[in-house]
């Protein structure tokens, strides 16, 4: 048995604690001298895989590139709309990451050529050896007549982007009148983060009941059921929210939006209009631009992935993780990314030290706020089985609890977030 120094005391907890965290055995540190990994979004999957490939070798050179010098977590940005949180505890740099080794560059990728397997930024042009990708997702302004980049950002915001368009929301929320409606257009399936749109329904409408009685939040949804539903109506109800502070409008009853009009401000479906100078569209998206243009999507808009390592299946040696991956079994979560970021890290490190990738497993959770001391969750742990992510264990807060339980699971919330946090920038 070997003598238990402090050296090799670190070594071996370090390694079982990136275990614990990745799901999957941590390869051997090897020299592998000479690769370059580049990681394209420093978002909840680019970061994380970034940090993690480095931890699981250090002698491997990464490169990660991110548009903007600090990055707006949209998990928690929901409470900011309504005036209960600073935009600054959603704020994250990546000072962090440079003490991981990692070289941050701030720029744009604009271009990504799998042959050469070059990445060209706005500034330059980086060569790597394996590519890892989350750049996010893109909205289809398009799909909605009416809708375009520029009304979504002046008059009718997502905020599915945390950041300014938050900023825009809630602006708009404090200066409606009592009376307006909120009227709120859900996307369709899939999309980033199931829940978000029913949890920012929930609580505007808190908002509402406080600071605008006169007024509800109407939501127009194409889809005839949503993620959590049985909780959110739950609560909506035992918190007096449906249906005097919110109408959920499903397609089944004309929820689809057929266009808009953001000269009146006014939205259309088959069955009325709604008036309001707080309209929130949350158009249907797609992975991210630069995996669009870079031919990594297939006809669904998403990015189709080898569910064992998050490795492209249309372009070897790219990696593609996060909302972008078209990941059938996990959803579009902030959490999910971080669990893929830990999968493709370590195929990624096993593939350059010619070694298999290791069996992988799977986490997400995630927290719903129905009024800040109201929380409601639902949680998943899934392995790769038969060339699937199934669903071992996990499942929602009970449909009946106390308000304390409610209470305690909105404070699991911030500590979600606090420890997801520090995992992906620290
Ligand atoms: C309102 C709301 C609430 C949410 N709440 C939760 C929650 O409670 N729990 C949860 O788990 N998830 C939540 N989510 C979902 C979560 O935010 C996303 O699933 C997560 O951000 C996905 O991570 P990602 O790395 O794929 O994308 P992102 O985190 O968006 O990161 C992508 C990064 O890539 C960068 N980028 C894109 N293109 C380029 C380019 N060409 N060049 C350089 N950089 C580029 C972007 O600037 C960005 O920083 C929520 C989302 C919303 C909208």
């Amino acid at each position: 048995m070997s003598k238990l120094t402090r050296r090799n005391f670190i070594k071996t907890t370090g390694a079982a604690a990136a275990v614990g965290a990745m799901g999957v055995a941590a390869p051997a540190i090897a020299n592998s001298h000479g690769n370059h990994v580049v990681v394209v979004g420093g978002g909840y999957g680019g970061a994380v895989a970034a940090k993690y490939i480095r931890m699981a070798d250090p002698t491997v050179k990464v490169t990660l590139i991110e548009q903007n010098e600090y990055y707006y977590s949209c998990p928690l940005s929901n409470p900011v709309i309504i005036g209960i949180r600073d935009m600054e505890v959603q704020k994250w740099g990546y000072d962090g990451l440079k003490k991981h080794g990692i070289d941050v560059v701030i720029d744009t990728v604009t271009g990504i050529d799998a042959g050469s397997k070059t990445v060209t930024t706005k500034g330059g042009k980086f060569k790597y050896t394996k590519l890892v990708l989350s750049p996010g997702v893109e909205f289809n302004y398009a799909a909605i007549p009416g809708l375009t980049k520029e009304i979504a950002h002046t008059s009718m915001p997502h905020a599915w982007k945390a950041g300014p368009q938050t900023l825009l929301l809630r602006d708009k929320l404090a200066a409606m009148k009592d009376g307006e409606p909120f009227v709120m257009v859900a996307p369709p399936n899939p999309f980033r983060c199931p829940p978000g749109p029913y949890e920012r329904a929930s609580l505007v409408a808190h908002y509402l009941k406080k600071h605008k009685p006169k007024s509800k939040v109407i939501i127009l949804d194409p889809k005839d059921k949503f993620s959590k539903m049985g909780l959110f109506r739950g609560g909506w109800k035992e918190l007096g929210y449906e249906p005097n502070y919110i109408e959920w409008i499903p397609a089944a009853e004309g929820g689809k939006v057929t266009k808009v009009d953001a000269a009146t401000g006014t939205v259309y479906t088959d069955m009325g209009e709604y008036k309001s100078s707080c309209i929130n569209i949350i158009p249907p998206m797609t992975a991210g631009s630069i995996a669009v243009a870079s031919g990594l999507t297939d006809k669904s808009g998403w990015c189709p992935v080898d569910l064992k390592t998050f490795e492209s299946t249309l372009a070897k040696d790219v990696y593609v993780i996060g909302d972008s991956s078209a990941a059938a079994g996990l959803p579009k979560s902030g959490y999910a990314a971080n669990s893929e970021a830990k999968v493709a890290a370590a195929a990624v490190v096993a593939a350059l030290q010619g070694k298999p990738a290791p069996m992988p497993s799977y986490v997400n959770t995630c927290y719903s706020l129905l009024a800040p001391d109201y929380g409601i969750s639902v949680a998943l742990v899934s392995v790769f089985e038969d060339g699937k992510i199934t669903k071992k264990s996990g499942g929602l807060s009970p449909s009946t609890a106390s308000k304390a339980h409610r209470k305690q699971e909105a404070f699991y919330a911030e500590s979600w977030y606090q420890s997801i946090m520090a995992d992906t920038f620290a």
